[in-house]
């Protein structure tokens, strides 16, 4: 294997900046033909902008080896647990790079875009089929806004009823974070439900926890523990009977794709994640959309806009409206339009056959790791899982290694690391989500890697602790990356 020590012009960490030779052009505009226009006044303009003074080649490569610095779906594996790092059809980036759909202003007037409004309404009506839940709005840009939203709605829907305000949202202590996060901004109060030694929801604890307070619950199906929740059908209802509405974080619908009806579940509203499984490509904080399944009597309370059809003058017509009490915009415009293209090229090219399979598959590949690994890595509960795997470090914990140390090494074996540490419930969690795109022989790399990985940490356990080895850059200081960034350039500092 060739290190990326080898390729010394992949570690040259100098900016464009610094790469600047005053004089030096990458482009030369040809003589002005067209009329000089006056530039703005004085006061608005700039005397002096410190630009790199660079030749287009430097440019191209430049950026180009930036990118591929870049791990992505498209360069190997990449088992992030939870986030669905699916390979997405180019077709689908082609479809919504069509000039007449990515050219689109959006305050283009009704008659001028009738195709794109048919496709929003379309779209709406794929994704009310496959949740079950046919009041739809597109309008939410990921699934943490589309979980604020939801919750608004059943803050509405109670307030539309005038009883007290009930105010207790229950949230099980697997959930993803931002669970609690939205039902709190919304103004309710969170309270915990623990899952029991199966890792499925305590239905004795939920039992405790109902009253005329409640206003919710929010679930995740399958759970961030990759499992189905067996009771699904006997919680819907014990929180329908306090009068309370299901929300269902449905971030995850890999597993569930044409197999089941979250509205014959019991699910009042639910959040799908386009970003995750409808083929949008994501990682490094890019565009995503979270539509959000409703109840048919939600329906008014959904965000806007939302598509309709009407009968104009004898033809259909297309337009965006504002349901009757919905609770506000979450942002200009439409949601994030081309993230909808590609969901909707992606679902009319699969058919509903197709997502089936998805599901079947992505199912498949999770249990084929879960079977295979199993010996190596204790499993955090030991049954059949559904699109993801969470395994545990703990075996290889008592001979010194942590799953951090693990997740580094394999970033050396060429494979992105698993979710880590979450659930927050599973100690030394490995969240490992292998996708429906991968093959048997990638999964088999994969296996052999994590095999080769624990026989190291019998026999080298420093060369795990102090992984990766091959990258660019070492282990960073992780928490100071994040909370305090330093990304602005200063002359003479490297
Ligand atoms: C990813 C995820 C979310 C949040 O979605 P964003 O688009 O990142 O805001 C919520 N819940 C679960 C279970 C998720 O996996």
């Amino acid at each position: 294997m060739i290190q990326r020590k080898e390729r010394p012009h992949l570690l040259d960490r100098r900016l464009l900046m610094d790469r600047s030779v005053p004089g030096r052009r990458g482009v030369r505009l040809p003589p002005l033909d067209v009329p000089e226009q006056r530039l703005p006044p004085e006061e608005l303009l700039r005397g002096d902008l410190d630009l790199p003074e660079v030749s287009q080649p430097e440019v191209v490569r430049y950026f180009t080896r930036l990118s591929q610095l870049n791990y992505s779906v498209d360069t190997n594996f990449y088992p992030l647990g939870s986030c669905t790092m699916k390979y997405n059809p180019k077709v689908n980036d082609e479809v919504a790079s069509l000039a007449g759909l990515a050219w689109l202003h959006p305050h283009a007037p009704g008659p001028c875009s009738q195709g794109a409004l048919k496709l929003l309404y379309r779209l709406q009506g794929f994704l009310g089929e496959v949740t079950g839940l046919p009041g739809v709005s597109l309008a939410p840009m990921a699934g943490a806004q589309a979980e604020l939203a939801g919750i608004l709605v059943i803050r509405a829907y109670h307030r539309s009823r005038g009883e007290q305000p009930r105010r207790t949202m229950l949230i099980p202590d697997s959930a993803h974070g931002t669970n609690p996060a939205s039902a709190t901004m919304g103004g309710f109060q969170v309270v915990g439900i623990p899952s029991d030694s199966q890792g499925n929801l305590d239905l004795e604890a939920l039992k405790g926890k109902l009253g005329g307070d409640l206003a919710g619950i929010m679930v995740t199906l399958p759970s961030t523990l990759g499992l189905f929740e067996p009771h699904i059908l006997e919680l819907c209802r014990l929180v329908h009977q306090s009068g309370g509405l299901v929300y269902g974080d449905g971030a995850n619908m890999n597993a569930l794709l044409g197999q089941a009806n979250l509205g014959d579940l019991g699910f009042d509203v639910v959040h799908l994640n386009l970003h995750k499984t409808f083929s949008t490509p994501h990682g490094g904080g890019g565009p995503g959309a979270g539509p959000l399944c409703v109840r048919e009597g939600l329906a008014a309370f959904l965000p806007a806009p939302v598509a309709q059809r009407v009968q104009g003058n004898g033809a259909e017509e297309y337009r965006l409206v504002r349901p009757e009490h919905s609770i506000g915009r979450l942002g200009a415009f439409h949601g994030n339009f081309g993230v909808l293209v590609r969901a909707y090229a992606y679902i009319r090219a699969l058919g509903g056959p197709g997502l089936r399979q998805v599901s079947q598959d992505a199912v498949l590949n999770a249990n084929y790791l879960l079977a295979r690994l199993k010996d190596r890595y204790e499993l955090a509960y030991d049954r059949v899982c559904m699109h993801e795997v969470v395994l545990s470090a703990r075996r290889q914990k008592r001979r010194g290694v942590r799953g951090l140390d693990i997740a580094k090494r394999l970033l050396d074996y060429g494979f992105h690391a698993p979710t880590m540490y979450f659930p927050l419930i599973v100690d030394e969690a490995l969240m490992v989500e292998p996708t429906e795109t991968e093959t048997k022989e990638t999964l088999d790399a994969f296996i052999a890697a994590l095999e080769a990985i624990d026989e190291e940490v019998s026999t080298d356990p420093d060369l795990v602790r102090t992984a990766p080895h091959s990258t660019p850059v070492g282990r960073l200081d992780e928490a100071r990356a994040a909370r305090q960034p330093d990304l602005r350039w200063r002359r003479g500092r490297t």
